[in-house]
Order: C-alpha cells, then structure tokens, then sequence
C-alpha cells in the first residue's frame, strides 16, 4: 500500500456533539480491501450488541475500494448498519456519484454515529465537516426537492453526491431508503430510517484530488482492457441499450418471474410491461454511475395533460429496472405502464424501497381477496390485482399511518402477516421481502440464507439456470457453489465492483488492478479474504438475533412452479443445512 494512501482515511462524526476526527486504519485498508471489507469491521467495532437500530449508537458506515477512481465500474459505495428492518446486519450498496465523491474528498470510509436534536444535513467538502440546519427540509413532501434545495446551497456541482431521504425515513418506515443523484438507491433494508433516527436529512460529500499508481504504462494498459471488456460484453450492451428490464421477457418465458404475489410464476401481459416496450414507449433518457462505461440506467418520461390544459403538459422523468417492473408490475398483476410508473414515482417521493412495498401490497391484496382484511382496515380501499390508483392511495395511508393497520403494514410482510394472519403467502426471506426471481430452489436458498437476504447474493437465479439442464445437481453440490459465489462477491464488495461487471473482474484481472493500486496480493489470498468477511458478516448477524433453526419459509414458493418445476422442501431444507454448518465451521476456524 501507498503510503498514506488517503484510502486508509476513516472519518469519524458524531452527529449528538457536532464534532469529527479523522484516523489513518492501515490495519483495515489492505487486509480487508476497502467496501464490504472494511465496513463489517468498523460496524463490529462501533455496533454495540444487541442495541436498538434507532438508537443513536447504530452507526452508519459508508466504505469505498481501492479501485474506486481509478479503473472503471468500481462505482459502488457500501453501506453498513443494524437493520431496522430484520434487526440484524444491513448492507446496501449505492452507485450514482456517491463511491468517486468519498474517494475524492479523501476517504476509504465513513461513520456517522449519535443523533442530532434538531433536523440536520451533513456537507463533507474534502477535509471540512458542516453540520447544517435541516428544519425546513424536514416533512418535505418529496425527497428530490430537498435534493434540489440542497444542490442550490452547495458547492462543487457535478462533484458532489447528495445523499438524502424522504418523508417514510423521517417515519422511520423500516424499509426507507436512501437516495442518491435521484435515481441510485440505498434500498434494501432501511439505511433511510436509520438516518431519520438521527434526524439526519442528507449527507453531501464533495473533493478534489488525484490518485495515486504504481505504473502508469500499465495502468493505462489494464485500464483500456477493462473498459473494452466492459463495453463490448453483449450482456452489458443489452443492459446499456434496454437495462435490466430486458430481463422480464426471458424471466417469464421461463417460468420464473413472480405474479400476483407468487400465485403465478408466468404473467400473461409480461409482453406490455417488458424493457422493449417501456423503451419504445416512454424510454427518456440513459444515465450512468460515476466511472461506469455501460449505463444501464433508464429514465422514462412519463407525460401528463394537465387537467383543463390539454395541450400542456408535465413531464415527469422517472427510474425503472427490472426489480422495480416486477415488484409493482407483475407481483401486483398490473400491465397498465403508466399506472406502473406513478406507482413507482410515488414510492420513490416518499423514499421508500419499492420491493418491499411491491410486495407488502401483493400480501394486502390477497389478504383482502381472502377475508382477512377487509375495508375498515384499509380505510375504505379495495385492493384489486393491476388497479393503480388503490395501490397509490395505499402507498401514502402506509406512510400517514393514521390507523393499526396501516401502521402493521408499513413495518413489513413478516410483522403484518404475524398479526393479521396469511403466513404462507408473506413472502418475506430472513424478514426482507422478496426479489423478482423463483427460477427454482437455489435463488430462494440464497434469498432465505444469502446474508442481506436479497437477489444480489449468492446469483442462484444462475445456477438455477444449470438446475434447469442437470436435474441431479445434489443439494451439497448445490450449496457449495452458491456458497463459492457468495464469498468471492465479498471480494467483488470489497473492491465496490458493480456486479454487472462480475465477469469483467476475474481473479486475475482484480490480482493485476490491486497491483496497480498499491496492493501486493494472490487470487489465494483474495479467496480467503472473501471467506473470512463472509464469516464475520454471520459472526455479526447471529449475535444480532438471526437463527438458521427458525428461519421462516413461506408456504407459497413450494406451491407454485418455478423455471425448474415445483421446489422440493427436503432438497431446499437439505441445502440450507450444509450452508449452515459450512458457515459455522467457518466462524469457529474464525474465532480461534
Ligand atoms: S452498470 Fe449500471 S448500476 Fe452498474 S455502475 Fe454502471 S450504470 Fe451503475
């Protein structure tokens, strides 16, 4: 490593008493990489055990990589903190321009702890700390006016990140998010109600510096390698040219894209929600995280007459991938584009995650098709399957919380369902509601066991894939490979690689880049390094309260087919069981 890489620069605020320090951990930087590495070390550092995810000792823990501002899609910023809304580790990984910001301003990582007693944001220029006053963003009925506001009042445009949150995270809505440049999120796990617990609005970040490397004719060799890689790959140009959504088409034809809250895996209208026909019909514009070739970003405009003005009209420009067609298009039964579209622009103004609300509404519908719930719960709304203006009545009730309900509802499928009834068909993984895949049993193992409990661990919609062609795949065989990938994403975290350019950073394409950076290292020794944060992320999660021996399968993925047919139990519960002693041996070689 340089020395004094400003890489190994932590910065440390406390939000209660206004003040920072900043400290040089060389014992972090290179031994744990950088992101996911570095992050599950200072949040088991700074995390008292057993504390509440709103109490002002959670912190919050942003890290970047050595890679970060110097070869391409290296463009993630990882988050840590107690999840509020499983109670245990939550990790949630940004694009946007938040990863090159905190690399520019001179930081491999940062911790915000305490809580401020007035609203507040946080504006990190380089080395200088702002504490600002918040209260009159606070309540704001949507969080990219107070982006705006905010970028009319801080330097360094087109340098900066603004990182903020909405009204359902100022609620403390378990599942709030956090965004950043408008259409990148923080979205799983409630990173957005923990900065509301700390009455923290946004965190702003902005610097200005160069980076250092070891050799610059190899530098520049490797970097147009990785950037040819990058955007000639035919998986990336179909993700520049239709995004993510290009997956909907495939997903359906094989039998694996979830409807109506998984009581189908084929949707008879996929056709009219698919990435082709939002392009064509509403595409706006492609947008790309900070140092990422591809762009896989896709904006709609969505436009509307005004009301006794039918020849104006307002222009809404709104974010849509795939996750998000599927939660509040195919789970809800919806084909209708531009209801689609309101829906998700309303969840986005509120700054909630739009997975978990997706699929929270899927449960309430079919909760009120079965009895379970009827309109004096919902205050009067009857949820039908692809009825837009419902869903959007809803969405705000859940934020307002004027009644049990609604209050049950917006703390998730897990807790509404544990009180309303209809566990089976709550489709909550580990407590976090479900990703757009049931391609077959290695995807939900790796939703139920993967440690964020989302679609972005352990890819078992791939090995689904081979599960499709080799029926006799033995579920040890099974969770080998799922728990093989599982550790070398900790290394691609670590060094925040977008994973849509997984197959661009092979073992020995990262081995030369750390060179470069500054980092001596091994493909051996990169796989160790990926077993060990895999273990200290469980170390961090059972001491939290997670337990293998009572986590919660719904019911439902077992009654619907998925690409591979129907899910058997035994083979699903056997693979789980191999993870599990896989992971404590593991943690018991860590601990000794
Ligand atoms: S591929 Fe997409 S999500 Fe990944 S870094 Fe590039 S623009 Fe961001």
């Amino acid at each position: 490593m340089f020395k004094d890489n400003p890489l190994n620069k932590v910065l440390y605020i406390d939000l209660s008493k206004k003040r920072f320090h900043t400290e040089y951990r060389d014992d972090l930087f290179g031994k744990h990489i950088g992101g996911a590495g570095v992050a599950i070390q200072l949040l088991r550092e700074e995390c008292p055990e057993g504390i509440d995810p709103f109490s002002p000792e959670n912190p919050i823990i942003f890290a970047v990589g050595p890679l970060t501002g110097l070869f391409p899609v290296a463009s993630k910023t990882v988050a840590m903190f107690k999840s509020p809304h499983t109670g245990n580790l939550g990790e949630s990984h940004a694009g946007g321009r938040s990863a090159i910001s905190i690399r520019m301003a001179g930081y491999g990582a940062i911790v915000i702890k305490g809580a401020s007693e007035r609203p507040c944001y946080l504006a990190i220029h380089g080395n200088k700390v702002f504490f600002r006053d918040a209260s009159s963003l606070w309540g704001m009925g949507k969080s990219i006016t107070a982006g705006r506001i905010i970028r009319a009042n801080e330097p360094s445009s087109g340098l900066r990140t603004i990182m903020r949150i909405g009204r359902a995270g100022e609620k403390l809505i378990p599942f709030a998010c956090v965004t950043t440049e408008t259409y990148r999120h923080f979205g799983r796990l409630g990173l957005g109600a923990v900065f509301g617990s700390k009455k923290l609005k946004a965190v702003v970040v902005s610097g200005k510096r160069s980076l250092p490397v070891s050799d610059m004719p190899d530098y520049m060799k490797l970097y147009d390698e990785i950037f040819n890689a990058a955007t000639s790959s035919p998986v990336m140009k179909k993700y520049h040219d239709i995004g993510t959504p290009v997956n909907i088409l495939p997903l359906n034809m094989s039998g694996g894209l979830p409807t109506r809250n998984l009581r189908a895996n084929i949707f008879e209208d996929a056709e009219k929600i698919s990435g082709e026909r939002l392009a064509e019909g509403h595409l706006g514009k492609r947008l790309a995280c900070a140092h990422c070739p591809v762009g896989c970003i896709h904006i709609a405009a969505l436009r509307e007459p005004y009301k006794d003005e039918p020849y104006f009209y307002k222009t809404t420009m709104i974010c849509y991938d795939y996750e998000l067609i599927y939660a509040v298009g195919s789970m809800l039964g919806g084909s209708d584009t531009e209801g689609m579209l309101k829906l998700i622009d309303s969840i986005e103004a509120y700054g909630l995650d739009c997975i978990s609300t997706g699929v929270i509404l899927a449960w309430a519908t079919e909760a009120q098709e079965k009895g379970l719930i009827s309109e004096k719960e919902t205050n009067g709304l009857k949820l039908q399957w692809g009825y837009y203006p419902a869903y959007l009545d809803a969405v705000r009730l859940m934020v307002e919380q004027h009644n049990d309900f609604y209050e049950a509802l917006s703390k998730g499928v897990e807790h509404v369902s544990s009180i309303y009834g209809g566990q089976d068909f709550a489709l909550a993984f580990g407590k976090n509601e479900m990703p757009g895949y049931h391609t077959g049993p290695a995807c939900q193992i790796g939703h139920l066991i993967g440690s964020r409990h989302s679609h972005l661990d352990m890819a078992g919609y791939a090995l689904d894939k081979k599960l499709m062609v080799d029926k006799n795949l033995s579920p040890a065989d099974l969770a080998s490979e799922l728990l093989g990938e599982e550790r070398w994403r900790q290394v691609l975290s670590s060094l925040v690689i977008c994973f849509f350019a997984r197959e661009v950073y092979k073992p020995d394409v990262v081995v030369d880049a750390l060179r470069i950076a500054g980092l001596d290292t091994s493909e051996d020794e990169l796989k160790k390094i990926g077993e060990k944060i895999h273990a200290e992320k469980y170390i961090f999660k059972l001491r939290e309260g997670f337990s293998f021996d009572t986590l919660r399968i719904p019911k439902r993925i077992f009654e619907t087919p998925a690409s591979t047919g129907m899910l058997d139990e035994q083979y699903v519960r056997k693979a789980i069981e191999y993870i599990k002693n896989d992971i404590l041996d593991k943690i018991n070689l860590e601990s000794r």
